[in-house]
């Protein structure tokens, strides 16, 4: 028999609130249209119709659920913060233009002038700029911190302390910061605690289970994993979130629908992808590991790595980002990086392509030397994304660089 109109729906609209990590990943979110598409479907709409002048009333008053401009609803944007949220077990997420736009939400939405962030010094350098620069303009003050330690956390409190912020692993050292411990530390004084989760993703790590408050995203690099599309989001409890949807519909730095669309069908393959780059990163980096012209390797994974248990705790793997010091002062760094020849001299990372980077004078370039010595950015360091093609090929072209050191 065939199946009612009813129940035909109640299988199109199909969630899955309790499915596990990878059925999440290609099944929840979407809201299939009664077109019945497969794939998600795409709304490159600005705006909405009613069917009356009372319908356009009621949804703009509030009364009535619905769509009505994309600064702040658009149905392809919220598919992707469905999935991403059920992804990262959070409530609610709301979608914005760039990573260090949802960044700038949260420091807007959250904060008022006079508040206080406890920061880890080890954080994507913009976020410092973003900091110092604009958020000290509305009178928010930030202290920088040694993310390893949990007494720096502690010292750093102020009165006026609202916002712990921090990202692990860090970029590029891969210092790993105890996400439960600090979370405690930070409700200790009422203040909550941000997790830049870019580079891990909630495919390894799922910071709001270890007590943290809020999840920032740069879609951008692992959540795309294919370097085309610029996108952010933030995620956690209905009532933060509506804060930041609330400052997100007025400022306008709103996602588009297409980048929302490359997106989710990231989120499809995220899995796969995350612990591929992980097996891949972890041979690279035991393999650098044993060269006579490699000092130093920084990846959570070695077993050598100061914080490899803790890493080992709190993540369920550690991702497909290593640097490592070669012999040698910038001009080795410099050679082993143009002697390279398929890898791409790019800052971006999370990418299926591996990218190689000279830190100290690109992403870590505008901090002064002093800074950047005592983070540990050193002259003789190299970052590598590994991407996913086939690690012979990563392995010669490694092989050219450390021949040129
Ligand atoms: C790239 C990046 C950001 C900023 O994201 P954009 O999408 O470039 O604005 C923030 N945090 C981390 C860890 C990043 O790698």
């Amino acid at each position: 028999m065939a199946k009612s109109g009813f129940e035909r729906e109640e299988r199109i609209q199909f969630d899955l609130p309790e499915a596990e990590f990878s059925t999440l990943a290609v099944r929840s979110g979407q809201n299939r249209t009664m077109e019945g598409e497969h794939s998600d479907a795409i709304f490159p709409t600005s705006s909405f119709v009613y069917s009356s002048a009372r319908e356009a009333a009621a949804r703009f008053g509030g009364e009535e659920e619905g769509n009505i401009y994309s600064r702040f609803t658009n149905p392809t944007v919220a598919a992707f913060e469905r999935r991403l949220a059920a992804l990262e077990g959070a409530e609610r997420g709301v979608a914005t233009s760039s990573g260090m736009s949802a960044i700038l939400s949260v420091g807007l939405s959250l904060l008022q002038q006079g508040d206080h962030i406890v920061c880890s010094r080890s954080v994507f350098g913009s976020v410092i700029s973003l900091f110092d620069k604009y958020l000290s303009r509305a009178g928010i003050t930030t202290t920088y911190v040694d993310p390893k330690s949990l007494d720096a956390w502690r010292e750093a409190i102020q009165p006026n302390t609202k916002l712990f912020f921090l990202e692990s692993p860090s970029n590029p050292l891969a210092e790993i910061c105890d996400i439960q411990a600090i979370a405690d530390i930070a409700h200790g004084v009422d203040a909550l605690l941000v997790v830049d989760n870019c580079f891990l993703t909630p495919a390894l790590q799922q910071p709001l289970k270890l007590g943290a408050d809020i999840i920032v995203h740069s879609a951008t690099k692992y959540l795309d994993g294919q370097g085309r599309c610029i996108g952010g989001v933030v995620l956690g409890s209905h009532q933060l979130m509506e804060a930041i949807y609330g400052f997100i519909r007025t400022g306008g730095a709103c996602m588009s629908p297409f980048n929302a669309w490359v997106f989710q069908k990231g989120l499809e393959t995220l899995k796969l992808r995350m612990d591929a780059h992980s097996r891949a990163a972890l041979e690279i980096a035991r393999w650098l590991q044993a060269r006579p012209e490699v000092e130093n390797v920084f990846y959570s994974g070695l077993e050598e790595h100061p914080q490899h248990l803790l890493a080992k705790k709190q993540q369920k793997a550690f991702g497909g980002v290593l640097s490592f010091e070669v012999k040698g002062d910038k001009e080795a760094a410099w050679r082993f990086i143009d002697s390279t020849r398929m890898m791409s001299i790019t800052g971006n990372l999370g990418d299926v392509k591996s990218t190689i980077t000279h830190p100290a004078t690109t992403t870590h370039g505008r901090m002064t030397p002093e800074a950047r010595a005592e983070a540990g950015v050193n002259d003789n360091l190299i970052r590598l994304s590994v991407g996913l093609e086939d690690l012979d090929d990563i392995r010669r072209d490694l092989e050219l660089g450390l021949a040129a050191v």
